[in-house]
């Protein structure tokens, strides 16, 4: 991924270079409706065509342009010319792009059970034993079942920081309509489709309820820390819990952890050169001591799932 130093203005001050952290690269890249519509496609339905993503979606032209060229740009797709047509070009997913299925099935999986339009998703299937619906997160040094719960979050403040600060993102209630594809995904993203919405989230499902030691470790204004967290108590992520002082994670929030835990997984895959200490946050699982290597587990016949022996059905 793009890892030059780029020069950005911070607040009212001058400009300085600021390179984005890799996790706030995964957060602008993978926070977004549309791309994760796209990805989705490609993945299930193996859309290749720019006119069959504008049939399938919706999306003007030019936004559907600026989004295949980030995931060009991120390594996650590539561009081949199309046999037999002059000048026109196929978008395949590269084995990075492909990396992101986990993260693709869990965003369907919260999806489907936790908003109103779930039922919309199609259905995940586990071919080799035919069993339907969500897997469960695994971990893979110990094998046993992961929750929220299970796991500790170590936060380098001064990476939150640098995720936080480097080139601001336009938050998603702001984002233009986006056509067809607003109606999937859109209640995931509330939560995890900002870069600040996603900090919160993230030390909310670490276990930070007080609205002081958001602030502190986080360094963000009042005003933004109440904005955000308004908009995760509205969106039925996070619910007030000690007489208004605290914010703790509804049932709904909680479920949210695999999308986390596999946002960082393929942040560190995406970013082979980087020290594991400075990609942002870093999530262990408690009982076996181990970093947490996350994997999805069938339900029905426990096995660890593989990207090639999932589908999707209608
Ligand atoms: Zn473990
Ligand atoms: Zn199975």
């Amino acid at each position: 991924m793009g890892s030059a130093m780029k020069v950005v203005h911070v607040g009212e001050g001058d400009p300085v270079a600021v390179s984005p952290s890799p996790i706030a690269q995964t957060i602008d890249l993978l926070g977004d409706r549309l791309t994760v519509v796209i990805l989705r496609d490609a993945f299930v339905d193996h859309v290749r065509r720019f006119s069959d993503w504008i049939e399938r979606t919706g999306a003007p032209p030019a936004v559907l342009t600026s989004r295949l060229s980030a995931l060009l740009d991120a390594g996650l797709m590539e561009r081949r010319p199309r046999p037999g047509a002059y000048d026109r070009h196929d978008y395949l997913l590269t084995e990075l792009g492909l990396a992101t299925w986990e993260f693709l099935v869990s965003v369907w999986s919260w999806q489907r059970e936790w908003s109103p339009e779930g039922l919309l998703q199609p259905e995940f299937v586990h071919e080799d034993c035919g069993h339907r619906g969500p897997p469960e997160l695994a971990c893979r040094a110990c094998g046993r079942t992961v929750k929220a719960r299970d796991a500790h979050l170590e936060v380098d403040p001064a990476t939150l920081v640098l995720a936080a600060r480097s080139r601001r993102r336009r938050s998603s209630r702001s984002t233009p309509d986006i056509g067809r594809a607003d109606l999937q995904f859109s209640v995931v993203m509330e939560a995890i489709g900002d870069r600040w919405s996603a900090l919160v989230t993230g030390l909310a499902l670490s276990g930070v309820r007080r609205f002081g030691e958001f602030q502190s470790i986080l360094k963000i204004s009042p005003t933004t820390l109440t904005e955000r967290l308004t908009r995760l108590t509205e969106g039925g992520v996070l619910c007030r819990a000690d007489g208004g002082r605290d914010y703790v994670l509804t049932p709904r929030g909680r479920a949210l952890f695999p999308i986390f835990a596999f946002q960082l997984a393929w942040t560190r895959r995406a970013h082979p050169e980087v020290p594991v200490e400075q990609l942002g946050p870093l999530l262990h699982h408690v009982e076996c001591g181990q970093p947490l290597w996350p994997a999805l587990r069938c339900r029905g016949c426990d096995a660890i799932l593989e990207r090639t022996s999932v589908v999707f059905e209608p």
